[in-house]
């Protein structure tokens, strides 16, 4: 795989999934900007120090934030060969009780700015006639989860949001994928109790929850060219817990 000097954006690549892609990633040859909101996710993304990562503060709750990060941005990297929008929150409560707060933060964080993030760089990808953009969704947006109404809606969003793209985009030599993970351990699941751990497990035909990764591999995947006749698509990494 020749990745040498591709530069791959990943956003929320300070822990969890999205760090296991930025460090696979510059392991196989990519030049990584990855983004955490703070100044402690910075410092972790800025350590890792084998390879070719480069940090930068971006709160995709924030238009400012958003508009101070691809100004920064583009002074640096006159374009973006791979976008990983990654970031994302979870605000849960049965749908009766949610605020319209919560809908409204998960539906911005996890839906909205991809809207912002991906225009902003399409453009660029378009001129150089190359792009590779990859969404994570979950397997909550297409099987739905109690609690969960804000988040999967987000989720099963990205779906059509990437596929309709993928058909605007094809032209430009520009690929829109989907990657669907299941259960991974990250902070994200850590303060699921154990009732609900066996609940998940027993659903799961591999019988363990997915790794970053797992998840990691599927995405160097799709940035490489040996990905370069699959468009559309929603590749789903989940034991089998979810078989279409
Ligand atoms: P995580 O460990 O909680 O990490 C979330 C990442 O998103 C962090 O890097 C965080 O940055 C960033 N982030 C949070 N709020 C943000 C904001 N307002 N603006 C910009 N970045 C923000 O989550 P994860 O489990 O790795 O999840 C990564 C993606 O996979 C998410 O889209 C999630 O929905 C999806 N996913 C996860 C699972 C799972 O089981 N874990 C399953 C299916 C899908 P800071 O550190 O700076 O806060």
């Amino acid at each position: 795989m020749n990745n040498n000097n591709k530069i791959a954006l990943v956003t929320g690549a300070s822990r969890g999934i999205g760090f296991a892609i930025a460090k696979l990633l510059s392991l196989n040859g990519f030049i990584v900007i990855g983004t955490s909101t703070n100044q402690y996710g910075l410092k972790t993304i800025n350590n890792y120090s084998k390879s070719n990562i480069i940090g930068k503060i971006l709160d995709l709750s924030d238009y400012n934030s958003i508009d101070n990060f691809l100004s920064n941005l583009f002074s640096e990297f006159s374009n973006i060969d791979v976008l990983i929008n990654n970031a994302g929150i979870t605000d849960d409560s049965l749908f009766v009780r949610m605020s319209s707060k919560s809908w409204q933060s998960v539906i911005n964080i996890n839906l909205t700015s991809i809207f912002y993030i991906t225009k902003a760089i399409v453009k660029r990808m378009i001129t150089n006639k190359f792009g590779r953009i990859i969404n994570i969704s979950s397997v909550i947006g297409s099987i739905g989860n109690i609690g969960q109404v804000n988040y999967a809606t987000t989720k099963s969003g990205i779906i059509g949001f990437s596929k309709s793209l993928a058909k605007e985009l094809a032209r430009y030599n520009i690929t829109v994928n989907v990657i669907s993970p299941g259960f991974i351990m990250t902070d994200m699941t850590k303060n699921l109790n154990d009732k609900q751990k066996s609940y998940i497990l027993s659903n799961i035909p591999l019988n363990r929850f997915g790794t970053p990764e797992d998840i990691a591999h599927v995405v160097l995947f799709l940035s490489s060219n040996n990905s370069s006749y699959i468009t559309g698509e929603t590749i789903n990494v989940n034991g089998g817990m979810y078989m279409i």
